[in-house]
């Protein structure tokens, strides 16, 4: 496509066009590396070019273009995503969209801002007014509203709304059309909701309309246990415990605590530890029951520091665990599953006993879509090859244990396991009628 972008370029000089090998390579890449397969499978993929646009007449007229033209168009936020979803895979046009960060409204608890903006930006802006976003992934400082809404799935804050597709949080979206004359479209949830989680491959998402949380300040809490089944047990309880106030409630075995080296001189080797955010009038309250679990706090930071510091307990949660592990073992690698409600323990136990030292414990407490306090995890998985992880990946399905695979790049073979929802593809043909946007994410032939 290198020929046809070169005449776009020279159809809209002024625009802020990338074509530098150096850049392009660190522009086509995301976070996939955390899968030794996709490692494999996406390496060397790359755009033929990267624009930025300005604003949203630049964007028509380079989608637009793209449209008369055939160029595939992969939509760029901040590039965090884990399974390639931005990564092109046959070249073309990369639009990274972190120009595009106004912020339209914010007021009774709801807020409209351009999909650019990055989750802390955002969150910086409606603090003043007393809001905050309801669940943002541990990477908020990089990514952005359409990366988390196109390609991501909740996080810290799910463990009192659910993730961001549980009904209520999305209200409503404005997307643009590939096609030659690209039109405005604005949908309500939940028609919206058909562009979420689809790696940008059923339209652009221009603005994002959300309903937000009250903004609290969260204390951080390092919490440590003598074994894995009373930090089980604490963790639970917390979560379950309602007039407890908090924000994240993740717990870690001592193996995976072992890959966070800056929290070492805080835990012994042997120790499980939880990281909890909780608010200061629960503080107290937490103290006792840290005490009636026999464990001890290990080291605590106010908000407010945390909030200004570059080390946050937030960004050990979440597929932050597998960044560390990775930084200090390169065998390392994850699986991301969901525990039924009720049996978490049992299942627990079960791949406990029939994986042992492979899978290293890594969950994160969130009610689920029936608004019900469970657990998910991102256990960290000892790499040996394909084969082993596979079964790996079968075993804990043979438990009832659900995986949505992140070794895997397209829709069908992730989240959207099994049948893809068909008002995606709806979307798919009403909203990108000539197939550009992110080929090859979507296998189903429609
Ligand atoms: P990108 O990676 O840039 O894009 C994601 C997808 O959305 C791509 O397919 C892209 O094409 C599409 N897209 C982006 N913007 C648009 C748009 N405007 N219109 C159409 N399509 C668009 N995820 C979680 O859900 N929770 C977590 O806690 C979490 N923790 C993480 C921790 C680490 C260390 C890492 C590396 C990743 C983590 N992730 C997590 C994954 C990822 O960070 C989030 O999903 C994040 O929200 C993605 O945002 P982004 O802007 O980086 O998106």
């Amino acid at each position: 496509h290198a020929d046809t972008l070169g005449a776009l370029r020279a159809e809209l000089p002024d625009l802020d066009w990338t074509v530098e090998p150096i850049h392009l390579k660190r522009l086509s890449r995301d976070f996939h590396w955390f899968s030794p397969v996709l490692k494999r499978e996406l390496d060397g993929k790359l755009a033929d070019a990267v624009v930025c646009p300005r604003s949203e007449d630049e964007l028509r007229a380079i989608v637009a273009g793209c449209a008369r033209a055939g160029i595939p168009i992969t939509v760029r936020g901040g590039g965090t995503g884990n399974y390639g979803q931005a990564v092109p895979l046959n070249g073309g046009l990369v639009i990274d969209m972190t120009a595009l960060t106004g912020l339209v409204f914010a007021r009774d608890g709801v807020a409209r801002a351009q999909a650019g903006i990055k989750l802390a930006a955002l969150d910086t802006l409606l603090r003043p007014q007393g809001w905050a976003l309801r669940c943002v992934p541990s990477t908020y400082r990089i990514a952005t509203l359409g990366g988390l809404f196109c390609g991501g799935f909740g996080g810290v804050g799910s463990i009192n709304y659910g993730p961001l597709g549980a009904p209520g949080t999305i209200l409503g979206i404005k997307l643009m059309t590939v096609e030659a004359e690209p039109r405005i479209v604005e949908l309500r949830a939940p028609e919206a909701m058909r562009l979420a989680h689809t790696y940008g491959t059923n339209g652009i998402v221009l603005e994002i309309e959300l309903a937000l949380a009250p903004a609290q300040d969260w204390d951080e809490y390092l919490i440590a246990f003598d074994d894995e089944r009373s930090a089980f047990a604490f963790a639970h309880t917390l979560a379950c415990e309602p007039a407890i106030a908090k924000n994240e409630v993740a717990l870690f075995s001592h193996e995976a605590a072992a890959y966070f080296s800056k929290l070492t001189p805080h835990r012994q080797a042997h120790e499980a530890i939880v990281i909890a955010a909780v608010a200061r009038q629960s503080g107290e309250t937490l103290a006792k029951l840290v005490a009636n679990h026999g464990a001890r706090i290990a080291w605590t930071q106010d908000a407010e520091t945390a909030r200004n510091s570059q080390h946050t307990l937030i960004e050990y949660c979440w597929n932050h665990t597998t960044l560390h592990a990775l930084r200090g073992d390169k065998t390392i690698t994850y699986l991301q599953t969901a525990y039924e409600y009720g049996r978490e323990r049992e299942q627990l136990d079960a791949i406990a006993s029939a994986a042992g030292a492979e899978v290293l414990t890594h969950l994160e407490f969130i009610r689920d879509m029936q608004g019900r306090m469970t657990c998910v995890g991102l256990p960290l998985i000892r790499y040996t090859n394909d084969a082993r992880l596979t079964e790996l990946t079968r075993l804990h399905r043979s438990l009832g244990i659900k995986v949505n695979d992140p070794h895997v790049f397209t829709l069908e073979d992730g989240k959207h396991a099994g049948a893809l929802d068909p008002a995606i593809l709806d979307a798919k043909r009403e909203y990108d009628p000539n197939q550009l946007l992110n080929p090859g994410k979507i296998r189903t032939v429609y």
